[in-house]
């Protein structure tokens, strides 16, 4: 098998961006020793750090240096110091946006996994999620009520009227949904596509295609649920759905709730994806100001992210199920950050977590 070569872009952040990278970068270093990667990391300003130094949320050397990369890892962005700016110069809505738009990413996707360990951290009653779960959403980035046209509000003689438009086309949809059946063939071999057939003619466009599809992947189960029926299965079984397909809207809305029946944002990576190997990884969560410089933010959706762009940018799955299985051992043998830990339980810190899954990489104890 060929061994991984290339440029990763990484590009820390604000906030808890940098304390949880530089953790995250540990973990690398033992993955590259373990698998013999000969990976390139180089680092970028973002967010309020570049605002700071290059009075610009996403300096041009950064989106040059983002071209040159196979992957971007993104930390996070933004934090009380920049909220004054007007919104289009905040940090996330001038940088990560922007990202998406040069790099044409149009598929998110967003892991939940609740360990079965960590039940407890689920808002959800314990025997709605006994075992845990593990629930793939693939959102559509680009395209739908977000960004069709005609999007605008006018004047009416009874005030003003508002619009704004679904619409999607055919290729959009192929795209999206090539995505979501590679990544069932992964994990349960099922996808459900999340719509509203019964009102949107959107969605009766959406199950034509995913159908159409589905017959390409024949060991691949295709079935379809509404987007209030969803929503509501998520709070009473999440354990029943393996990948999870939405148009940008219904994404939007369905990712976070199964991210918050997941538990904790320090434990949700997340992959946007355009054409080819390229991607964006980052943590689900954003810069939490509240910990931030105290060392005891969870790095684990950060170094999850690492796994999704070894598995995705880097065809490398072997490396990257060493460090799912490495994440899964240190939860399993107890270590929590402060964000998971149960009343009366010991805390560890950022750094100490990470060196944890590092070491046990290094000793081979995360390969499968
Ligand atoms: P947040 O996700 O930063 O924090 C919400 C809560 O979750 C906080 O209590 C925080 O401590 C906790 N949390 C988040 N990640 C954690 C981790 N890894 N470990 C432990 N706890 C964690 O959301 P917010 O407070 O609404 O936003 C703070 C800033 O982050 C804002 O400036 C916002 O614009 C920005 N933000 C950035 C991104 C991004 O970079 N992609 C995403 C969301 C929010």
């Amino acid at each position: 098998m060929a061994v991984p070569k290339g440029l990763v872009a990484v590009l820390a952040g604000d906030g808890i961006g940098p304390e949880v990278m530089a953790a995250t970068r540990e973990v690398c270093t033992a993955v590259e020793k373990a698998y013999g990667f000969q990976l390139e990391w180089k680092e970028g300003l973002v967010g309020g750090a570049a605002i700071d130094a290059r009075a610009k949320a996403l300096p041009d050397e950064t989106v040059d240096l983002c071209r040159s990369a196979q992957a971007v890892l993104f930390g996070s962005v933004g934090g009380p110091k920049w909220e004054s700016l007007p919104p289009n110069e905040q940090p996330e809505r001038a940088a990560l946006l922007p990202l998406r738009k040069i790099f044409g990413l149009y598929a998110n996707l967003r892991p939940a996994v609740l360990y079965p360990e960590l039940v407890g951290c689920s808002p959800l009653r314990p025997d709605r999620v006994a075992g845990g779960f593990d629930v793939l959403v693939v959102r559509e980035l680009t395209g739908g009520l977000y960004f069709g046209k005609p999007k605008e509000t006018v004047k009416t003689a009874q005030g003003e009227r508002a619009v704004d438009s679904m619409v999607y086309e055919t290729h959009e949809i192929e795209r999206v949904t090539q995505v979501a059946f590679r990544a069932a063939a992964g994990r349960k071999k099922r996808v459900t596509l999340v719509d509203k057939a019964n009102v949107l003619e959107t969605s009766l466009l959406w199950r034509k295609v995913v159908k159409g599809i589905a017959a390409q992947h024949p060991a691949i189960t295709l079935d379809f649920i509404y987007v209030d029926n969803a929503a509501m299965q998520l709070v009473r079984e999440p354990g029943r759905f393996d990948v999870l397909l939405c148009e940008n809207l219904f994404g939007d809305i369905i990712s976070d709730e199964a991210a918050a029946v997941a538990g904790s944002l320090g434990m949700l990576p997340s992959a946007s994806l355009g054409q080819g190997s390229f991607g964006l990884y980052e943590p689900a969560g954003g810069s939490a100001p509240d910990i931030a410089g105290k060392g005891i933010a969870n790095p684990l959706a950060q170094i999850l992210s690492v796994a999704l762009m070894l598995e995705i940018s880097f065809s490398s799955p072997e490396a990257a199920r060493a460090i799912r299985e490495a994440v899964a051992g240190v939860i399993r043998d107890g270590w929590r950050t402060a964000d998971i830990v149960a009343p009366g339980e010991k805390s560890v810190g950022t750094r100490d977590i990470a060196k944890e899954i590092a070491r046990r990489i290094a000793s081979g104890r995360g390969k499968g």
